[in-house]
């Protein structure tokens, strides 16, 4: 699932390539994806890109005359850019992976894209970002909060350090990856009370955030958008690695399962060398 690194990146990478040029045609493929009607994709044509922004793991992309294509990618999506379209033939409503395609006037352009079969990606056409549900509730942003705003947000809801942190509301722009990430770098329980996390802890938590996010930022920026994916993995301690060793200490990575996720940490890092009680192991068990 794309972050905050990778959709700063991607806000980057269009920056670069797309701001100046203008749309020849905005292309609906997946109905469902585009979440708003009014003003319709039509409005978009014949407008100049004049930014690319990010709003926690929103993208944004901002047109002439203050109209906003705002993008949440969700588990599976992707932006591609395209410098050419291997056919002028307005794309049809289908059950490919391409959700919406945007093309500009130097026969260049995007497809925002998903794969699989669970269909979450949203996009939203509006003229001002903060109508956009997702994007009024975010949080201060997780890489450029000061000491005291993160902590005060942190603070803000009582709970378990991981699911706080990932909490949209509360910090934006952290997920499921790089909160493991997070939390290993600061040496902390991914189960630690955020009530109980002393100034000290805070404060190790705080530059942790902004390091390991400031990291992948460094790493993706420069990247060609298609390779990003490929380059957030290369950089993860113990996300995804589980029976992996923890290139900090040399212990094994593991891993506690839910529903439909799973954490990933490293227990000599960070829960004094003992496992965490895996829920779907213990009912094994039982
Ligand atoms: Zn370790």
């Amino acid at each position: 699932m794309p972050e905050l690194p990778e959709v700063e990146a991607l806000a980057g990478y269009l920056r670069q390539r797309a701001v100046g040029r203008r749309v020849d045609r905005l292309e609906v493929a997946a109905i469902s994806a585009l979440k708003t009607y009014d003003p319709a994709p039509a409005a978009v044509a014949g407008r100049a890109v004049i930014d690319a922004r990010r709003h926690g793991k929103f993208l944004d992309v901002v047109f002439d005359g203050g109209l906003h294509l705002v993008v949440h990618l969700a588990r599976a999506g992707w932006l591609h850019y395209r410098e050419a379209f291997a056919s002028t033939v307005p794309l049809r409503p289908g059950k490919g992976p391409i959700a919406l395609r945007v093309r500009l006037d130097d026969g260049s352009g995007f497809d925002l894209t998903e794969a699989g079969t669970q269909k979450k990606l949203a996009a939203y056409l509006v003229t001002d970002p903060q109508v956009v549900p997702g994007v009024a509730k975010l949080g201060p942003d997780a890489l450029s909060a000061d000491l005291a705003t993160f902590a005060g947000a942190l603070r803000s809801r009582r709970g378990q350090v991981k699911g706080v942190l990932t909490d949209q509301a509360v910090l934006a722009g952290v997920g499921n990856a790089y909160s493991d990430e997070i939390l290993h770098a600061a040496k902390l329980s991914p189960f630690a009370l955020t009530d109980r996390l002393t100034d000290d802890q805070c404060a190790t938590l705080h530059a942790a955030t902004r390091r390991v996010l400031g990291d992948a930022v460094t790493r993706s920026l420069g990247q060609r958008a298609a390779e990003l994916k490929g380059e957030k993995r290369s950089g993860l301690k113990v996300h995804a690695r589980t029976g992996l060793p923890c290139p900090v200490c040399g212990d094994t990575v593991r891993e506690v399962s839910f529903a439909d996720s799973s954490l990933q940490y490293c227990p000599t890092c960070q829960t004094g060398g003992k496992p965490l009680a895996d829920r779907r192991l213990s009912k094994l068990v039982r």
